[in-house]
């Protein structure tokens, strides 16, 4: 007997590990009734993000299950961890062709590790038959009106990322089967596929730059789109030192253009892009203490648009890359 949309959700979904993933006192009622119930602080606003993972667009076709779900939920996730809030539950909206018990296992396995990894607990959703598709809203919350918004960037600002540029650039290229470095060795693709399939978003520095960082991001499309939508937001231009941008030791292996092509335009690493008021730079060391990789990659200066500087003067960059839905030939 093939399982049900009930067994599905009773087997793999309503557990004490999903359910009970992230910080107690939230949740007043989670899977099982109609709806949810979440119990708002006074002094809190809720932070709310919602993502889709469609096969074929947001994943390639070779995957597992488990690496999926985990990257699903990361990337939802992420979008909290750019708007400096805590994560507090998600709900997933599953579309699944069939039911697969093994498929289903992994997955399950998979959401599990990143919503512990991520302190977040699931509380609902919805099961469907139809083309793969994996729909996540997370739920957060943020300290009173300590956000961290996209649109208050000054000149003067530090421009700041939190940690190795283009790595899941390199762990596309290496999904895709594409040619490798002779010298690559193993724990160097190991990390570069896991920092494309498993992103870990970065919550805990999202929570430092709440109340402290003028605007910010999490780079999802490109370190330049982004820095696009950020200059954008904030009606000033970045200026971006190619020098500066930091990466990985995995990813040291190809040659400079190619690790400045990912570094530049690969999309999925999930690192935050933040502008610092220069009043705030001592927070640099202390977050250095803490363990937290962030780089100065530039400044935020008076104009539009975002600027590359090779060592010989900023040039506005024209094309920032980035990954549109609907923007092919047939709908230009
Ligand atoms: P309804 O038909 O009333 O919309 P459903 O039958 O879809 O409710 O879901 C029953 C319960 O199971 C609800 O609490 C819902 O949030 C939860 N649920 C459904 N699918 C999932 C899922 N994939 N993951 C977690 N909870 C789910
Ligand atoms: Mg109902």
């Amino acid at each position: 007997m093939p399982l049900g949309e009930f067994d599905v959700i009773r087997r793999f979904f309503r557990t004490p590990a999903l359910e009970a993933a992230g910080d107690e006192g939230r949740v007043t009622l989670g899977i099982g009734d109609d709806a949810a119930l979440l119990s708002p602080d006074p002094e809190k606003q809720w932070v709310i993000s919602t993502d889709s993972l469609i096969q074929g667009v947001h994943f390639p076709d070779q995957y597992l299950p488990a690496d999926i779900a985990y990257r699903a939920l990361a990337v939802a996730v992420s979008d909290l961890a750019a708007m400096g809030a805590r994560p507090i539950a998600f709900t997933l909206a599953l579309t699944l062709p069939t039911v697969d018990e093994d498929w289903l296992e992994e997955f399950a396995a998979g959401l599990t590790e990143a919503a512990r990894d991520h302190r977040i607990s699931l509380i609902g959703g919805d099961t469907t038959r139809g083309p793969l598709n994996i729909g996540v809203s997370v739920f957060g919350e943020v300290n009173g009106f300590k956000v961290v918004r996209r649109r208050d960037a000054q000149p003067g600002d530090l421009l700041c990322v939190g940690g190795s540029l283009g790595d899941a650039g390199a762990g596309l290229a290496l999904v895709q089967g594409q040619a490798v470095p002779a010298t690559l060795d193993e724990q160097s693709q190991a990390y570069l596929l896991q920092r494309f399939w498993r992103p870990l978003a970065q919550c805990e520095l999202g929570l430092e730059l709440a109340g402290v960082a003028s605007a910010g991001l999490d780079i999802s499309d490109g370190l330049l789109a982004d820095a696009g939508h950020l200059a954008r937001a904030s009606q000033v231009a970045l200026h971006i030192n190619s020098a500066q941008l930091p990466c990985s030791a995995a990813l040291m292996h190809w040659p400079a253009a190619q690790r400045r092509e990912w570094m530049l335009g690969a999309g999925d690493d999930y690192r935050l892009l933040f502008t610092l008021p220069v009043a705030s730079e001592r927070c640099l060391s202390v977050w250095a203490t803490q363990g937290f990789e962030v780089s100065v990659i530039g400044e935020v200066v008076a104009g539009e648009g975002v600027w590359l500087d090779d060592g010989d003067g900023p040039k506005v960059v024209t094309d920032v890359g980035g990954y549109q839905h609907f923007k092919d030939a047939s709908n230009d």
